[in-house]
């Protein structure tokens, strides 16, 4: 570990485990037992906030992977796991849940270090709202239904449908909430019976190794949770093209979520892809620019703006729209940036130098293809990747800024005069990840989200989380739903059953 790391460690104060774990030679989980790479490689990680080096994890070889999907498929096709009952899944879920939380502050610190995000929104949000899934979805395990139906065959029949799970899962997952997302991917199809290769993103795989000790603790069978940390690009499409593989789930960008989803066909294994996003927020005449600007913490600065479903352009009603400005601008400039485990800390360091200079790049553009700096535009002094939180007003939809996914805070405001106008140029974008209306009215708020193209739409509140309730994309922000009772069915499958009745 980097001295300066260490020192911001100390100066924060961190638990007696968080220290053990980062100290800890980090290893893969595999078939229930701990191994580094087959190469012996593996990757540096760095931590945000000081950008100094805090440890290593292995980079996995397509071997490693190849160990990894058999494990699962012979815990899938034979193994404890396939034989326990509905209630007994359930039941280690919830046993996972209780791990989760009982070991939340660590999670959280670990998530921290690793990622930069604010301590305590890691904690609320990300490990116990990980938890709240396993729980939610620990429940569905008992209720998995088929159908019976009348047919119209001849004689006498009887027919149903049964509902069995997939089998062996890929997931791919992103740094942005490296635990939560990764607990998105897992909680679904673990509880309807499937087994599952979990890769993290490499500038992010501490709390997946960290979790993967939790569910050797509470006993899920081996196999049944497999961890491999590597390099998208050396073994990504290797695991999801593996012919053992019956189902890929993804969330990234829409880029590599592409690219995935080819190497996935080659097998024609079923697949989720949960991809990028520039979701638009409607500010109409009516709605109360105060609360507009207050929800910004949330709908573009929270998490450093590193949100797929981020809040990223705000298309507001003229005749408030400089009061508007005044608003988010005031917002903008009391955010505290600081290391995430500052407990003053409301916006960490963005994810890593590279992510820092594109982040500056697409301001600079910004800038130069005419739209104009109401507040922050730089990133700050030192080893950290801090980006200050940055509002552009007088956008057009033509500028680059408006039209890709940036991914940091920064907000992209635009005015307009009319309903129609303003539903066609929040449509205007390859992306339906989510949105958000602002008004009061609400035959105008149903007149607008039923002709909007996004996945998830908010009326006075843009995209608050709820495990119940499914999340995913329309157009190149993907396919295929996570959470929810929907996700279940894209870890099913359904055979169809007749029995000819003598
Ligand atoms: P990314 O670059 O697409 O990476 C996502 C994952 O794919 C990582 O684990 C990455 O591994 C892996 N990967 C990279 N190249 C690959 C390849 N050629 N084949 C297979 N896997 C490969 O995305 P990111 O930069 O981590 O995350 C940000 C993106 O995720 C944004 O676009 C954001 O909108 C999106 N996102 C979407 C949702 C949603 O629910 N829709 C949620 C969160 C984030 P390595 O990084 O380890 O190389
Ligand atoms: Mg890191």
């Amino acid at each position: 570990m980097d001295a300066n790391v260490k020192r911001m460690l100390e100066k924060y104060g961190i638990t007696a485990e968080t220290w053990q774990f980062l100290n800890k030679e980090k290893e893969m989980y595999i078939d229930g037992a701990w191994s580094h790479a087959e190469s012996g490689e593996t990757i540096d990680v760095i931590e945000p906030s000081t950008g100094g080096f805090l440890t290593r994890i292995p980079s996995a070889t397509c071997g490693d992977v190849d160990r990894a999907v058999l494990a699962a498929r012979s815990a899938f096709e034979d193994s404890e796991w396939s034989r326990l009952k509905p209630n007994e899944r359930q039941k280690l879920i919830h046993r996972l849940a209780d791990a989760l939380e009982e070991h939340a502050q660590i999670i959280a610190e670990i998530e921290t270090i690793d990622n930069g995000k604010a301590l305590q929104g890691c904690l609320d949000y990300d490990v116990l709202g990980a938890a709240d899934l396993l729980r939610y979805m620990a429940g569905w395990a008992t209720k998995i239904q088929g159908t019976t139906r009348s047919t119209s065959l001849p004689g006498e029949n009887f027919a149903c449908t049964l509902k069995e799970p997939i089998g062996v899962v890929a997931a791919i997952v992103p740094w942005n909430w490296p635990l939560n997302m990764a607990i998105w991917k897992l909680a679904a199809p673990l509880a309807v019976g499937c087994t599952i290769v979990l890769k993290p993103a490499q500038l992010t795989s501490l709390s997946m190794i960290f979790f993967a000790s939790l569910c050797e603790k509470v006993g899920i069978p081996k196999g049944v949770v497999n961890i491999v940390t590597g390099s998208g690009s050396a073994i990504g499409g290797y695991l999801a093209s593996h012919p053992e593989v019956n189902k890929v789930s993804f969330t990234g960008s829409t880029d590599v979520g592409r690219e995935v989803g080819r190497f996935a066909l080659q097998n024609m294994a079923r697949m989720t892809l949960e991809l990028g996003g520039k979701s638009p927020i409607l500010v109409f005449a009516d709605a109360d620019v105060t609360t507009v600007a207050e929800a910004t913490r949330w709908s573009i600065f929270y998490n450093s703006g590193q949100i797929c479903s981020a809040g990223s352009r705000m298309y507001v009603h003229k005749s408030i729209y400089e009061k508007t400005l005044e608003a988010l601008a005031s917002v903008a400039q009391s955010i505290r940036l600081r290391p995430g485990l500052d407990c003053d800390c409301e916006m960490g360091p963005v994810i890593s130098r590279s992510a820092q200079e594109s982040i500056m790049g697409y301001i600079r553009k910004g800038s130069e293809e005419g739209a104009r700096l109401i507040c922050g535009g730089h990133a700050l002094d030192g080893p950290g990747f801090f980006v200050a939180p940055t509002v552009f007003a007088d956008c057009r939809n033509d500028m680059t800024i408006m039209r890709e996914e940036i991914f940091g805070p920064v907000l992209c405001v635009a005015p307009f005069e009319d309903e129609n106008e303003v539903i066609r140029l929040a449509n205007d974008s390859i992306y339906g990840l989510a949105a958000s209306v602002w008004t009061k009215d609400v035959s105008r708020a149903i007149r607008v989200i039923t002709r909007l193209k996004a996945g998830s739409v908010g009326v006075n509140c843009h995209d608050p989380d709820d495990n119940s309730m499914p999340f995913g994309g329309y157009k190149q922000s993907g396919f295929g739903k996570d959470r929810g009772t929907e996700q279940l069915e894209h870890f099913l499958e359904t055979k169809t059953l007749i029995f000819k009745v003598d």
